[in-house]
């Protein structure tokens, strides 16, 4: 029987795939509906964040209320996915990294490994970007921007639920985090799990450097050294 010996956990924005900002438009579009003009927003707002951090600064800026907007962040961020399917279907943006399709095809059908994610967007909003690639049936598990609002609380429940859908005990220790940004360094880090940084996202390599991942690529286009560093 085939036994899984290493989770890897991955990223989707900016290291799978690129959706050339349908999110960030979606989600600004929206808000200027809401709030009747302009909504501050930084690509950093949204690089390695999760939705609903996002949401939160975007709102927290304009001093959003409840009450007086008569709808409230769950609600907002619904009508938000609402709209990305739109989006998507309307304009379809989202460009699969190079390598990344081999790579995952490669990685489900080695005993070594098992596939999840880690990741920002909501659940949803990570099955209709993934939907939309084609990529999503190599995932059956991961955590969430759906379950924290902070990244870091991410990997134990991506463990847990690993775990119990692997069956197999999952620990930090033979987990991988895979993610393009220092925030992804910084959650595996929290928790003792290695991290694989990849320059596809807003952050070169130089700068992923600086932030001390277990290991560090260009892209995914070499898959058997990609292979080779995740098992070791
Ligand atoms: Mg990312």
């Amino acid at each position: 029987m085939a036994i899984a010996q290493k989770l890897l956990l991955f990223d989707i924005d900016g290291t799978l795939l690129f959706s050339e900002g349908a999110g960030r438009r979606t989600m600004t579009k929206l808000l200027i509906e809401i709030f009747g003009s302009d909504v501050e927003s930084r690509p950093e707002d949204f690089a390695g964040s999760t939705d609903l951090e996002i949401m939160h600064t975007l709102l927290g800026r304009q001093g959003f209320d409840p009450q007086k907007y008569g709808t409230t962040i769950p609600e907002i961020i619904e009508t938000y996915l609402d709209r990305l399917v739109v989006e998507l279907e309307e304009r379809p943006t989202i460009q699969v990294f190079d390598g990344v399709r081999t790579l995952l095809q490669n990685l489900e059908s080695d005993e070594r490994f098992a596939l999840g994610l880690l990741t920002g967007n909501f659940e949803r909003g990570a099955f209709i970007k993934l939907g939309a690639a084609g990529l999503d049936h190599h995932f059956g598990v991961g955590s969430y921007g759906s379950d924290h609002r902070d990244r870091n609380q991410l990997p134990p429940i991506a463990l847990e639920r690993a775990t119990a859908h692997f069956q197999r005990d999952f620990t930090a220790g033979n987990s991988w985090i895979i993610g393009d940004t220092p925030k992804d360094i910084r959650c595996a880090r929290a928790h003792g799990l290695r991290c694989m940084a990849v320059a596809t996202g807003m952050y070169s390599a130089d700068e992923l450097r600086q932030h001390q991942p277990d290991a560090l690529v260009d892209n995914f286009s070499d898959t058997n050294d990609i292979i080779h560093i995740l098992a070791g």
